[in-house]
């Protein structure tokens, strides 16, 4: 039996208040007036109720966002005093953190270690963008356009893109509200931010604080809700921008919807990312890399390791290192401190897993890792090492979302490359080798967007994030997150007389 976590007062509070949505600076009820229900994956008890956003709500919204753009509230203030604002904001979840982990954990599921460890890098990101706010300027380009026949004064700007439509998914809901919302208000966009159905507290929370920081009025708007109210906002003719990160499937809907006032989009989506392992690797070090590539927030995150290629002459001792490794994951509620692999979100993501496994189990894959205890309180799922698998399999091929590991030997380089290749993602990818000309002959071969050598995975604020084919379009993260809620403006203005 598992220690019941009991709320603090903080999170308590919280928890028990009538959540609404953000329009214009203002708590408003849906005007459905309908609300549903958040649930913790750890235990299937119902934490709160909040308004469910749909179409008309997104209106409102859409327009509140639209009239603090234009009014230049925000997006006309000294870029200093924007990054002061930006900078407060950080403080004032900082000085949140406790209550925003608590219903971080609650909310999604993850170990209460990760959770502060995401928490950490959203902080992160927001300080990262505040201080980019007056860094980003466009160029005197007069010399490369004059002649002495014909001067001109030229120069390019960068300006805030408008209205931006953030939609999220569930699987690291703090981490990926900061990723959007940061560099989007350090622009000077205007923000509609629609969470995820199965997350939205830390969003409300982090929106009000947001409020309490001197973010104007209208600028930063948060509609909860589903996919409905995230259709509405890529259709809607007065969003200029949608980064939207989500499944693969949902991202091509966007594009579609996109297309009507042809919006910007940033697409950060899904992956099956390969993680390689060479013979001449140190092991100590690969070996629980390569586990938590995979194992970490129970295979819910979109660049997880989950294809494994090991060297034929160290496959066997690999894969049963990471089997060992597996076996000493505690699953549990994340708020225990010892949890190490918190629940799947829902019941439907636990079915969709459940069904990928029996379809490898039933096509002939070997399952090496032995089963688990697991209370059936929450929505648990034991890691899981398949071997003898082909690369056509359902369980090769698909992101499955859970803990879900598929192990393949391989002999030479060439071999690798094309098996790790052939996907119609490439969020991500590992490489374990000690030997410097191998590692970077594999990392220019390698299509995707990241490659992490001799560790797996991270989202640095200075390093450009995201995806080559299906994964996505654009990147999130350094300068390039910054400019993606950005247009340039080229002005040239010819000189007469003397
Ligand atoms: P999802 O695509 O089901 O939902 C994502 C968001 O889109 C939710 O807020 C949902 O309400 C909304 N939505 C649903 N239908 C919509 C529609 N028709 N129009 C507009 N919005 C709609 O994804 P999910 O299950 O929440 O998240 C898991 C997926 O996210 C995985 O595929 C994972 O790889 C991906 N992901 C990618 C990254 C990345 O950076 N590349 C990061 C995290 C997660």
């Amino acid at each position: 039996m598992t220690e019941v976590y009991q709320p603090t007062p903080e999170v308590r509070s919280f928890l028990d208040r009538q959540h609404r949505l953000l329009i214009g600076g203002k708590w408003v009820e849906a005007s459905s007036e309908k609300r549903f229900e958040v649930i913790n994956p750890a235990n299937k008890q119902l934490l709160t109720t909040v308004a469910e956003g749909g179409r008309d709500d997104v209106n409102r919204a859409v327009q509140a966002a639209r009239q603090a753009f234009d009014s230049g509230s925000w997006s006309e203030m000294a870029a200093a005093q924007r990054t002061k604002i930006l900078w407060r904001w950080a403080d004032l979840i900082e000085q949140n953190a406790e209550q925003l982990i608590a219903l971080e954990v609650l909310d999604n599921g993850m170990p209460i270690t990760l959770a502060r460890g995401f928490f950490d890098y959203g902080v992160g990101w927001i300080r990262y963008y505040a201080g980019m706010t007056d860094k980003i300027m466009g160029k005197n380009l007069s010399d490369a356009l004059s002649s002495s026949d014909t001067q001109y004064h030229a120069y390019t700007q960068i300006k805030p893109i408008g209205v931006a439509a953030l939609i999220l998914p569930w699987n690291g809901p703090i981490g990926l509200f900061l990723i959007k919302t940061s560099p989007a208000l350090a622009a000077g966009c205007a923000c509609v931010v629609k969470p995820a159905e199965n997350t939205p507290l830390t969003a409300l929370r982090m929106a009000e604080l947001a409020l309490e920081a001197g973010v104007p009025e209208g600028v930063l708007n948060v509609v909860t809700g589903f996919g409905e109210a995230g259709e509405a906002l890529a259709q809607h003719p007065a969003v200029d921008k949608i980064s939207f990160t989500g499944s693969t499937s949902v991202g091509k809907t966007i594009i579609c919807a996109a297309s009507a006032n042809l919006k910007r989009v940033t697409l950060e989506l899904g992956g099956k990312s390969p993680c390689i392992i060479f013979d001449d690797a140190n092991l100590d070090e690969a070996i629980p890399a390569a586990a938590m590539a995979i194992f970490l927030n129970s295979g819910q995150v979109c660049f997880a390791g989950s294809r494994l290629y090991v060297q034929r002459k160290i496959y066997d001792r690999v894969v049963a290192g990471i089997a060992d490794f597996s076996q000493t994951l505690k699953v549990g509620d994340g708020m225990h401190p010892d949890t190490m692999l918190g629940p799947l979100i829902s019941e439907q993501q636990l079915h969709r897993v459940n069904q990928l496994v029996d379809s490898g189990r039933r096509q002939g894959a070997q399952i090496l890792t032995a089963k688990m205890a697991l209370s059936n309180e929450g929505f648990f799922f034991a890691p899981t090492i398949f071997a003898n698998v082909d690369a056509n399999m359902s369980i090769v091929k698909e992101e499955i979302f859970g803990p879900v590991l598929v192990a393949t030997p391989f002999d030479t380089t060439e071999e690798v490359l094309a098996l790790a290749n052939d996907t119609q993602y490439g969020l991500g990818a590992g490489i374990f080798s000690n030997n410097i000309n191998r590692v970077h002959r594999v990392a220019e071969k390698l299509q995707a967007g990241n490659v992490w050598v001799n560790h797996y995975g991270g989202m640095q604020s200075c390093m450009p994030f995201g995806g080559f084919k299906q994964s996505g379009w654009g990147r999130e993260l350094g300068e390039d997150g910054f400019l993606a809620f950005t247009e340039q403006k080229s002005v040239s203005i010819q000189l007469r007389g003397n």
